[in-house]
C-alpha cells in the first residue's frame, strides 16, 4: 500500500519500540499490549452491557459511514472483486451491530430454586484479555466475528492481524477507537506470526486464544496455548466438495460450483476445491463449467473485473506449484493452468481459473488445500460412492450436494463430515446469526463462532447458590 502505521496500544498509535516496520518488530510491544489489555480488562467488564452494546453499535455506525474508503482499501490490499469487498466490509458493519445488540440486551438466568431459602442461578462472566490471531482473506470480516463477541460480553483484547492485510484490520480499529472505547480494551500488533502470535500464545496474561488461518499453523497454535494453560479456538484450512447427483439442476450445479470455486479468487476457507459428479452428467457438466470458467473476467477489482488476484506472490507460486503437481499426477487440464502476465497483469499475481477433470481421491489435487482458483473434479459412480469420496480427507468444513431427490439430500445432510453442509447452494457465503465452524483438521471443534453459540468461547459460566 506504501504506507507505514503504527500499533494500536493502550488507546494510542504508537510507533514499534524499535522505531523499525513489522519486518523487524520489536515483541515488546505486544507485550505492552497483553499488559494494557490486562490493565483494562476489569473496567470493561464492569461496563454496563448496555454501554458496551452502544459503543459496539457506534462502531458499526463508524464502519458504514467509512464503507467506501474500506471497500476500496480491501480491494487494494487484499484483491478481491469490488462487490466481494463490499460485501465482506458490509458484512463487519452487520456484525458490530448483531452483537451490539445482544450486549444491550443481556439479561440474567431465570431462578432455579432448589430450596426455598436457596436462590440458586448462572451467570455467565467474561474470560479476561482474548487474544485474536486472524488471516488475510478476510482481513475485516474475520476480525469483526472475533471483536464484537469478545467485546460484547466484556474482554479486552490484544489482536494481530495476518502480515498480508494488516491495513484495513487498522482502519477497523479506528473506527472502534472512534466509538469510544476505553484506552486498553483492544490493542492491535501488526507483525509476523512468529514474533507477535507467540507472544499471545504464551503470555501470563492471555486467558483465550481465538485462532483462525491454516491447520500447520491453527495446529501449533493451539498446541502452545493449551500447553500455557489457555481456552483455544482454531478455525483452519478446508477441501471442500460439492456433489453433483443426475436429477440436478445442471446449470444451477455449474453457477454452485464455479462460484464456490473461483469466488474471492478461490482464497476461501469455504472454497468448493472438489466437485465430485456422477459419472451419467458428467462430460455435460464439464462441458459448461469450462464455459463459465472462461467467461470469467480476471483483472484488478478496481477496474469492475470479476476475479481479482491472489494476495501474494507466495499464493500464487503455491497455487502455480499444485497445478504443476496435478498435471503430473495425470488430473486432465480443461482450462486455465496459467499466471496471466502483461497489461493489465503486471502489477498483481494473477493467475486463471483452473479445472482439472479426471482426478482420483488419491491424488494431491483432490485432497491438499491449494487456496487459490483451481477445482479438480472427481467422477463417481454413484451416490455411496460420492459419500465416500467426499468424506476421505482431513477437512471438514463446508460440503454441498446439488440434487432434486429428497432422500439423498437427507442422507448428504446426515452422513457428511463437515460443520457446514449445504444442499442446492455453493460451499460459500455464511449467515452471521447461525454457528459456524468445521470438523476433523478444519476445526478444534469445542466452540463455534457466530451468533449466540459465538459468544461462549469468551465466557465462563459460574453457578451461584445463595443461602
Ligand atoms: P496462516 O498462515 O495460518 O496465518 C494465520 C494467522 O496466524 C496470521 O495472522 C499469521 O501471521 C499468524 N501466525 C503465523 N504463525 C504464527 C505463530 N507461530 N504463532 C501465532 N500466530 C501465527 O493462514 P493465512 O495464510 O493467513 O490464511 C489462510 C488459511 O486460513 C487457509 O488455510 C484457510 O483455509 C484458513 N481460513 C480458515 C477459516 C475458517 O474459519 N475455518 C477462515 C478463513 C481462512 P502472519 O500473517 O504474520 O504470518
Amino acid at each position: 500500500m506504501g504506507n507505514s502505521h503504527h500499533n494500536f496500544v493502550d488507546g494510542e498509535w504508537i510507533a514499534a519500540e524499535t522505531g523499525e516496520t513489522f519486518e523487524n518488530v520489536n515483541p515488546a510491544d505486544a507485550t505492552r499490549a497483553v499488559e494494557a489489555a490486562v490493565a483494562a480488562a476489569d473496567g470493561w467488564e464492569t461496563t454496563p452491557g448496555p454501554e458496551r452494546g452502544r459503543i459496539l453499535q457506534a462502531a458499526s455506525e463508524r464502519l458504514a459511514a467509512r464503507k467506501n474508503e474500506l471497500t476500496e482499501a480491501l480491494i487494494r490490499e487484499e484483491g478481491k472483486a469490488r462487490p466481494e469487498a463490499a460485501g465482506e466490509v458490509q458484512r463487519a458493519v452487520d456484525i458490530f451491530a448483531y452483537y451490539g445488540a445482544k450486549a444491550r440486551d443481556f439479561r440474567g438466568t431465570v431462578k432455579a430454586a432448589s430450596s426455598p431459602d436457596t436462590t440458586l442461578y448462572t451467570v455467565q462472566e467474561p474470560m479476561g484479555v482474548a487474544a485474536l490471531i486472524t488471516p488475510w482473506n478476510y482481513p475485516i470480516a474475520i476480525p469483526a466475528w472475533k471483536l464484537a463477541p469478545a467485546l460484547a460480553t466484556g474482554n479486552a483484547v490484544v489482536f494481530k492481524p495476518a502480515t498480508n492485510a494488516p491495513d484495513v484490520a487498522r482502519m477497523l480499529v479506528e473506527c472502534l477507537d472512534d466509538a469510544g472505547l476505553p484506552p486498553g480494551v483492544v490493542n492491535m500488533v501488526t507483525g509476523p506470526g512468529s514474533v507477535v502470535g507467540s507472544v499471545f500464545t504464551e503470555h501470563e496474561g492471555v486467558d483465550a486464544v481465538s485462532f483462525t488461518g491454516s491447520t500447520s499453523v491453527g495446529l501449533a497454535v493451539g498446541a502452545a496455548a493449551q500447553e500455557a494453560g489457555k481456552r483455544v479456538q482454531l478455525e483452519m484450512g478446508g477441501k471442500n466438495p460439492t456433489v453433483v447427483m443426475p436429477s440436478a439442476d445442471l446449470e444451477r450445479a455449474v453457477d454452485i460450483v464455479a462460484s464456490g470455486a473461483f469466488g474471492v479468487t478461490g482464497q476461501a476457507c469455504t472454497a468448493c476445491s472438489r466437485a465430485i459428479v456422477h459419472e451419467d452428467v458428467y462430460d455435460e457438466f464439464l462441458e459448461a463449467l469450462v464455459v463459465a470458467a472462461e467467461s470469467i473476467t480476471v483483472g484488478p477489482g478496481l477496474d469492475g473485473a470479476d476475479m481479482g488476484p491472489q494476495v501474494s506472490a507466495d499464493e500464487l507460486q503455491g497455487t502455480l506449484e499444485y497445478i504443476d503437481i496435478a498435471r503430473g499426477e495425470g488430473a486432465t487440464l480443461l482450462t486455465g493452468g496459467s499466471r496471466l502476465t502483461g497489461a493489465p497483469y503486471d502489477n498483481g499475481h494473477f493467475v486463471e481459473p483452473t479445472v482439472f477433470a479426471d482426478a482420483s481421491p488419491e491424488m494431491r489435487i483432490s485432497c491438499e488445500e491449494v487456496f487459490g482458483p483451481v477445482l479438480a473434479v472427481l467422477p463417481v459412480g454413484d451416490f455411496e460412492e460420492a459419500m465416500e469420496v467426499a468424506n476421505d480427507v482431513e477437512f471438514g468444513l463446508s460440503a454441498s450436494i446439488v440434487t432434486q431427490e429428497l432422500t439423498e439430500a437427507n442422507r448428504f445432510v446426515d452422513e457428511i463430515e463437515a460443520g457446514v453442509a449445504k444442499v442446492n447452494d455453493k460451499t460459500t457465503g455464511l449467515e452471521l446469526h447461525v454457528p459456524f465452524g468445521g470438523q476433523k483438521a478444519s476445526s478444534s471443534e469445542t466452540y463455534r463462532e457466530q451468533g449466540d453459540a459465538g459468544l461462549e468461547f469468551y465466557t465462563l459460566s459460574k453457578t451461584v447458590y445463595m443461602n
